[in-house]
């Protein structure tokens, strides 16, 4: 049947002559890096869409069209599947925002794109929709993958044009969408192996979210590059003689992380950028192909290891084991000149162009792509998994798995049978086990590790041999949940955990009614929930909890019962002073929070007449890159910007945030959190509480201290007036002796 629909003859459709030129331009880069080009069907989209948006404007003021075309272009050049992929780019946002309907998209291209088209609109609305919560994205988004996994490519490269044309919008925004792309797309991309799209989201959203320590990695970068670069050349020399005398064809060059990356290790290990030695780097990409390709590498990494001694547990052989996204190279570390550490890695131009693109090249590069296919097909098909178990009990629980699955290391280990296996890295025997089979999981009780028995909870190492050891009798354990780290296992461990607190539960709750019935007592739910609370419980569920393992006695609660209406309240004295204890910290917390009212700046303007409070999360003190939630009952409550709500609260209530900046006040204390770790010595306590209150004048809230087998673990809270008062605190700690580690921590 025949529609009538005159644009759709993209012969008619005028385009001005600047954007002819960027049509060719796409063109030219589809014939470049696609394997084949339906340059007319190209050619009818570009139309099409320019014609469909010939009214709309972006927040800058450009054409809109610009947005379609420039995704459609990063599709074609960093992505680089399929033209599908490219017209979808360029329909991307038609149906969403001008008059044209699917239905006209999928007359003219077909039910493929149209698909798509409709996917990309579907995840677009969800991204910026309040009601739904993070987790309700994450499984659109997951969906969308499902149906075809062009959706999610193309998703990456619009996420990508936005943030490189962020600018334009108001910051809230801004903080929304970058704290979004760090969240979930930048992982996801590394899912997928895209790493120059990853590393490019991530170096965008650092820069908006830590404008200052962004820069602060960008200018040591700057001023050390010469003297590097200067290094790398000395370094280079010797081994491209070696390397051409042997006839071999490659490219070698410095590289250097992306700025994230390198402010994650320095945040993560605490560390000076000058002493993150893997910016030296270099790499050498071979043109042979093939099996041959694989053993020049081979060749290659002898070559180095005659010129450079090589630091041999830093060697990685990606090539016999190509990472779960397809990633395949040979990393070494050795020693260059001056004894400097430079890490080299070394792989085909085909590896290269998988390490650089991931799951797109794959099909560019068909033949042999079994072995590294097996990992993204096991991820899909734990997307799928997820997607049939339709409920997660809570949605940050759910979203904390997917995020955990978009594995950033991951560590092989094998069978008793000499099977291999993948898991994430900081997998124990227990996720190693679950990852066997469920039953196994389920009644495990000890492992060896490489023939010697290890502990439930020891972090397996690549290269390990794992058995379990089972007993029938054994049943998941609580505190399982404190060291496992794989989707399957977690959700096991809970769903067993949840159904013994549950009947716990009705145990406790039945045994509590007949101690009642005996002491001739009637007590309703309501009266049970104040009981409960009055005896320090939560909530009655908890009190019923431990009734039923024995935890508590159901006498007691009749005791409180009968006290109470005789209002007497003398065994509530037992606990008088620890609750004191807590009282005067929450008083303490009140009072920082009302002197410290003033000190705020709410969207540019001091207020003095706003309730703020500090989100006890986080603890910001000020210094702390902070942004204000407006909460519906508790006035301003004021988060940091990485604390671990933040996402949630930016990514789903963006209305609700403000922005705020701490101004100047002096004598207002703030309540913050600190976490030492180090070697269990005679002494180390009080030299801990020295040096916070003698040396520093700081006032000590608490401080707790545990220590097993020679390790001491401390928390220490504190009262600072602001971030530069707490680094000093921080830097006097590490300095005491046998101090190994001093983190500042959230609740
Ligand atoms: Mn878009």
């Amino acid at each position: 049947m025949l529609r009538a629909s005159p644009i759709l003859s993209h012969a008619d459709v005028q385009v001005e002559p600047e954007f002819e030129t960027v049509l060719d331009d796409l063109l030219a880069a589809c014939r470049q890096s696609l394997r084949s080009v339906d340059e007319d069907m190209i050619r009818r989209a570009f139309r099409l869409g320019y014609w469909a948006h010939r009214n709309d404007r972006r927040a800058s003021g450009e054409r809109f069209i610009t947005h379609p075309i420039a995704v459609a272009a990063i599709v074609a050049r960093d992505i680089g599947f399929d033209d599908v992929s490219v017209v979808s780019a360029l329909l991307h946002d038609t149906v969403e925002d001008t008059e044209f309907s699917l239905g006209l998209i999928r007359d003219e291209f077909g039910d493929t794109v149209a698909n798509i088209v409709d996917g990309l609109t579907k995840i677009r609305g969800v991204s910026w929709s309040r009601e739904l919560g993070q987790a309700e994205n994450v499984r659109k988004l997951m969906l969308s993958m499902a149906t075809d996994i062009r959706v999610i490519l193309i998703k990456f490269a619009d996420r990508l044009h936005n943030l490189r044309t962020i600018e334009s919008l108001p910051k809230q925004k801004q903080l929304k969408i970058a704290s979004e792309t760090l969240d979930l797309f930048a992982p996801l991309a590394h899912r997928f192996g895209l790493n120059a799209i990853k590393a490019e989201l991530e170096d965008i959203s650092l820069k908006i979210l830590h404008p200052e320590e962004y820069r602060g990695v960008v200018h040591s970068l700057q001023a050390s590059k010469v003297e590097r670069d200067g290094y790398v050349r000395r370094f280079i020399e010797p081994l491209q003689a070696r390397l051409e005398g042997d006839g071999f064809g490659f490219e070698m060059a410095g590289r250097s992380k992306n700025i994230y990356s390198i402010w994650r290790k320095m945040k993560s290990q605490d560390k000076l950028i000058e002493e993150i030695y893997d910016l030296l780097a270099i790499r050498i990409v071979l043109k042979s192909a093939g099996k041959k390709g694989k053993e020049d590498c081979w060749r290659v990494y002898s070559i180095i290891t005659d010129l450079y001694k090589p630091l041999p547990e830093r060697f990685r052989d990606f090539i016999s084991v190509p990472k779960s996204n397809g990633y395949q190279s040979l990393h070494t570390t050795v020693l260059g000149p001056e004894g400097r550490r430079v890490e080299v890695q070394i792989r085909t131009e085909e590896m290269h162009a998988i390490a650089e693109r991931g799951v797109a090249a794959h099909w560019k590069y068909k033949e042999a792509v079994s072995d590294r296919d097996r990992g993204m097909e096991q991820f899909l098909d734990w997307v799928r998994d997820i997607l049939e178990n339709p409920s997660p009990e809570q949605a940050t629980e759910f979203v904390k798995e997917f995020r955990l699955n978009l594995y950033d290391e991951e560590i092989y280990i094998f069978t008793p049978q000499g099977d291999l296996m993948t898991l994430p890295r900081h997998a124990t025997p227990v996720d190693f086990a679950f990852q066997v089979h469920t039953e196994i999981g389920m009644h495990c009780i000890g492992a060896k590790v490489n023939g010697r028995m290890a502990p439930l909870s020891y972090k397996l190492q690549s290269g390990d041999q794992v058995e379990i050891i089972t007993s029938k009798k054994q049943t998941p354990n609580p505190d399982w949940m404190k060291f496992v780290v794989t989707h399957k296992a977690r959700s096991r461990i809970r769903h067993s955990i949840n159904e013994k607190r549950r009947r716990s539960i009705e145990l406790g709750r039945e045994t509590l009614r007949k101690k009642l019935d005996r002491a001739g007592l009637k007590v309703d739910e309501q009266n049970l929930g104040r009981v409960a609370n009055r005896l320090k419980f939560p909530n009655a569920q908890q009190m019923f909890y431990e009734i039923g393992t024995g935890l508590f006695d159901a006498k007691d609660f009749v005791k409180s019962v009968r006290s109470a209406s005789r209002g007497r309240r003398e065994e509530e004295g037992a606990s008088a002073e620890q609750e004191g204890l807590r009282l005067r910290y929450e008083d303490f917390r009140d009072s920082a929070q009302i002197a410290a009212r003033p000190a705020l700046e709410i969207d540019g303007e001091l207020h003095t007449d706003i309730v703020t409070r500090y989100a006890p999360c986080c603890n910001p003190i000020p210094g702390d890159d902070v942004f204000g939630y407006v909460s519906r009952s508790e006035g301003i409550k004021i988060h940091r910007v990485n604390c671990r709500n933040a996402p949630s609260l930016l990514v789903n209530q963006p209305d609700r945030i403000v922005s705020v900046e701490w101004s100047r006040q002096k004598d207002v204390h703030f309540l913050s959190c600190l976490r030492v770790m180090g070697e269990d010595r005679v002494g180390i306590v009080s030299d801990i509480t020295t040096v916070i209150s003698k040396n520093l004048k700081t006032n000590i809230r608490s401080i707790t201290v545990d220590s097993e087998d020679g390790v001491f673990e401390g928390q220490i809270v504190c009262s600072v007036t602001d971030l530069s008062h707490l680094r000093r605190v921080i830097e006097r700690l590490k300095r005491i002796d046998g101090i190994h580690g001093v983190y500042r921590f959230e609740e």
